[in-house]
């Protein structure tokens, strides 16, 4: 154990598995966390003593290596204030803070916005970085603006709603910035309960809301069912490691969904913008025979096959392996590839960890 720089504890071949929803046993050469904004200004230097870093929130959304061989920076920076303002309310979070913590917070004060984003593991400063979403709701909706340290000019930067180009599952914190930005603090818009129209647009969301006879949902209303929803739905990454939806669902062109179509008339499809249209990989991983799919330890989920889920003991070249497994059938049965929305980390010195990469495109 060593000081690397002023208040910034460095350890060495430290054991990550606490600090991944997988429960995969990975190790990093070198790990520090960061507590503050102050702090960030030192990493700059620090970063360059290393070949490879790696930015770690929460460890939701990433499959880690057996042994990273570089420096593992985890952003723990908590923070929170709210300021009023007529009937919106502004939130103000640290990147370190737990997303359904801030998420069961705002609910408990009767702010709505983020109610449909509950349950959704990992920290704030990563919910820009893909810009999380479910029932109904995205980040972006609430979203107002971030912080980040630009680690190559080595000062803060902010940006706002048009600058962080957020899409599905996508934001430019995920391309261009991509380990160049530590995000250390967000706002969020909220709204109060008197004024809030909460969204239970999302089938599922609104039938099981008329199942329980609600039909004037509140905020804690819509909380209380997304709760409900994801522990019969998903896996709960403490009981059963996992990183929630492994592949993206497929968008594909018109001509593809057509022939698709001929093929299986049920495809299940939403349109999302001109010619485009969205297939769950769901229900292609389902159709094709594999939800509750397993070899040694890993396994498609038996309720939600879009999770790969680590039945025990799984290494992350296991979890690989299975997933290109199923990425083969999928391309091999309907002519689509489906491409992860986990970040898959490489050791530091490797490359191409997926290794089942025949050709890109979706037809779209
Ligand atoms: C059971 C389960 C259910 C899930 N359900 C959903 C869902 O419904 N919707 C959804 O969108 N996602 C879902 N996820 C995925 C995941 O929870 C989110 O992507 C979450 O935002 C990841 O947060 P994290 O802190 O764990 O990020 P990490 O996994 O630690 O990091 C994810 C990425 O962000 C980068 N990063 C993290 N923090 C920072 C920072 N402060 N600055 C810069 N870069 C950073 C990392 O380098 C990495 O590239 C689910 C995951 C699980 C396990």
């Amino acid at each position: 154990m060593d000081i690397a720089l002023p208040g910034i504890e460095l350890k060495r071949d430290f054991s990550l598995k606490n600090h991944n929803s997988f429960g995969v046993n990975s190790t990093a050469r070198a790990f520090v966390r960061v507590t503050s904004e102050a702090q960030l200004f030192y990493l700059p230097e620090l970063l360059s003593r290393y070949s490879s870093y790696l930015l770690l929130g929460g460890g939701s959304n990433m499959l880690l290596p057996d042994f990273y061989d570089g420096l593992v920076v985890k952003i723990d920076i908590q923070k929170y204030s709210l300021r009023e303002s007529g009937k919106d309310v502004l939130v103000n979070v640290g990147a370190g803070v737990n997303w359904h913590t801030l998420v069961s917070d705002s609910v408990k004060r009767n702010l709505g916005g983020i109610e449909n984003l509950a349950l959704i593991p990992g920290n704030a400063g990563a919910a820009p970085i893909q810009n999380i979403g479910a029932y109904g709701v995205e980040l972006k909706d609430v979203f107002v603006c971030l912080r980040g340290m630009d680690l190559e000019k080595g000062e803060l930067k902010c940006f706002d709603l048009a600058k962080s180009e957020f899409a599905y599952r996508d934001s430019v914190f995920k391309r261009k910035w991509k380990d160049k930005l530590i995000i250390s603090e967000l706002w969020i818009k909220l709204t109060e309960a008197n004024y809030h129209q909460p969204n239970i647009s999302y089938a599922a969301l609104k039938d099981f809301l008329i199942q329980k006879n609600i039909f004037q949902a509140s905020i804690s209303d819509v909380f209380n069912a997304v709760v409900d929803i994801r522990k019969s739905k998903l896996p709960d990454p403490e009981k059963i490691g996992n990183a929630g939806s492994f592949f993206k669902n497929p968008v594909v062109s018109e001509e593809k969904l057509n022939s698709l179509l001929e093929e299986y008339p049920y495809l299940v499809h939403y349109p999302v913008a001109d010619g485009l249209t969205k297939i769950p990989a769901a229900w292609l991983i389902d159709k094709a025979g594999l939800k509750g799919a397993s070899k040694g330890p890993v396994g498609t989920h038996n309720f939600q096959p879009l999770v790969i889920v680590n039945h025990g003991g799984a290494t992350a070249s296991q979890i690989v392996d299975f997933a290109g497994w199923v990425q083969k059938c999928i391309l091999n049965q309907f002519g689509i590839l489906l491409e992860p929305e986990v970040n898959i980390v490489q050791s530091g010195e490797n490359d191409g960890l997926l290794q089942y990469r025949p050709h890109s495109g979706n037809g779209a």
